[in-house]
């Protein structure tokens, strides 16, 4: 299969916080691979801009460190590193200080795409915007990207909203919510409305109901501090699952248009109804033989702060009503897996009167590790003996299907920015989006407080605490393994 990479249009990039841990581990790797993949022209221009003490040459190291460190061997060749570094730059700025900036001004060039990336704390996103504007930086038509966490709640994630709309229109805000860059999120599209197969199956009249898993093995690291404020409801539920039921949940949009998918995606959320306390639990990881307990990774001995949700979330329009989404995300669980399970009915009527090991037909989509999607069906188990059941599955590996461009999945980054640059926002959250998804999540975290709500402990290297298991088992229904 031929790999078609068709180059963006000339442009200049500034990376606020370009001496951060995201540029470092995602922003700069990625533009380097897009680079050598032949997609970047030789005359973009990558500027990092931070308080740190670095010059052009002191900032060209830094970068090469990073790629030295990210990036194998093999993806990096000192000549391509080199051509690479040509085109970085570096500007020392203070973000809620003014000097520094006719520095950036005097870099910007007319001709080209201009984009800043805000890879710094939210609380310096306003500083920057207003500076953009007030030093005469910033184009009409140039392009902010801004990182998650967008706000804590409905309040801060407004107050955000107007400040960049301050300075910026909604079309130039680019919300990154990195799991929007996943081959197999976009491919989630792809199977749903470029095949006539699965559209008239796919609600829920035949869909029995949706598991969505993201599982870690890792604890918080060294994130204690911020994950202690956030927990997982905020940290992985009221983004990058709510992009994933919205993805599943939608209606098709009249075209491939940011504004259509994204009104589509808005109108789901619209429809999630709130969700009872019966119908969540949290949870939190004990020490284990070798690892720390959570309160011990955040310091913080009385924390309660979930590292584990498991909800069973309901969509109240005519498509969904009936099939409940189940949703549980956690760290220090038992394999590294993230999956989208579309669970469907069972036949209304088997003929097959001994069969043995009947199970229902079942859509997996792993998002990782080894993206790709398998469809179980029955067939007849081989052999004489009468009619016996079994399961198989119809296995898409996306590396095997592929061959050597499936091998090599570009990441998630590297497609966002690269969207960024031609101008695309489909696969990035909208202003009212994001004010939506808190809106709809505010009242849960609020009833947890009211209430004083200590989240159950559960084992590292288990799939989280026995009440999850509840959820599911009440509705004769069970959670899938959680395997790599
Ligand atoms: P970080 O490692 O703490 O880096 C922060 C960056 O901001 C540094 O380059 C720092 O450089 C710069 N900075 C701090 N104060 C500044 C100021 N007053 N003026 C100008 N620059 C300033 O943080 P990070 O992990 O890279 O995260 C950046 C953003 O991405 C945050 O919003 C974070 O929530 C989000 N994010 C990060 C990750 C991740 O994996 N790291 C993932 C998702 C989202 P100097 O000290 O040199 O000024």
């Amino acid at each position: 299969m031929v790999s078609r990479v068709i180059p963006v249009d000339p442009f200049d990039l500034v990376i606020f916080g370009g001496t951060g841990d995201l540029a470092r581990r995602k922003i700069l790797p990625s533009l380097f691979r897009r680079f050598v993949a032949g997609q970047i022209p030789d005359n973009a221009l990558i500027i990092g801009a931070a308080r740190s003490d670095l010059d052009q040459a002191g900032y060209r190291s830094f970068v090469a460190e990073a790629l030295a460190e990210f990036l194998p061997a093999a993806q990096r060749t000192p000549e391509d590193v080199a051509r690479f570094l040509d085109d970085v730059d570096y500007v020392k700025l203070d973000a809620t200080g003014d000097e520094g900036w006719e520095r950036l001004k005097d870099l910007a060039r007319d001709d080209r795409v201009q984009a800043f990336y805000f890879s710094v704390a939210p609380s310096l996103f306003g500083a920057i915007a207003e500076r953009l504007h007030r030093f005469g930086i910033a184009r009409t038509d140039a392009r902010i990207v801004v990182e998650k966490p967008f706000g804590h709640d409905l309040e801060s994630a407004r107050a955000l909203n107007a400040a960049l709309a301050s300075h910026f229109a909604e079309r130039q805000i680019y919300r990154i919510d990195h799991y929007l860059g996943k081959e197999t999120v976009q491919n989630l599209m792809a199977v749903r409305f470029a095949n006539i197969l699965f559209e008239p199956l796919w609600s829920a009249r035949y869909i029995d109901h949706v598991e969505i898993t993201v599982a870690e093995t890792v604890g918080v690291g060294g994130r204690g501090a911020y994950y202690d404020q956030s927990g997982a409801m905020r940290d992985m539920v009221q983004n990058h699952m709510m992009q994933l039921v919205c993805l599943i949940a939608m209606e098709a949009p009249y075209e491939f248009d940011p504004d259509a998918v994204r009104d589509e995606k808005l109108k789901v959320i619209h429809a999630l109804q709130p969700v009872g306390m019966d119908d969540i639990v949290r949870g939190q990881y004990r020490a284990g033989a070798d690892t720390q307990s959570y309160a011990e990774d955040v310091g913080n001995p009385a924390s309660t702060t979930e590292s584990y949700i498991a909800m069973k979330v309901e969509i109240a329009n005519w498509r969904w009503k009936g099939t409940p989404f189940y949703l549980r995300t956690g760290k220090r669980l038992r394999a590294r897996t993230s999956e989208i399970a579309i669970v469907f009915k069972e036949v209304p009527h088997s003929i097959f009167h001994d069969a043995i090991g009947w199970h229902e037909n079942v859509l997996a989509i792993r998002l990782q590790p080894n993206e790709g999607m398998t469809l179980s069906v029955m067939i007849k188990e081989p052999g004489p003996g009468g009619m016996r059941l079994i399961e198989v599955p119809l296995d898409m590996s996306f590396a095997e299907a592929l061959g050597a461009e499936g091998a090599d999945i570009p990441d998630a980054y590297e497609r966002l920015i690269m969207d960024v640059i031609r101008g695309n926002q489909t696969l990035f959250m909208r202003g009212d989006e994001v004010e939506a998804a808190w809106a709809w999540t505010d009242p849960i975290i609020r009833g947890w407080e009211e209430q004083g709500d200590r989240p159950r402990l559960y084992d590292a290297g288990s799939s989280g605490p026995e009440d999850s298991l509840m959820l599911m088992h009440r509705d004769k229904r069970r959670w899938r393994e959680i395997s790599e």
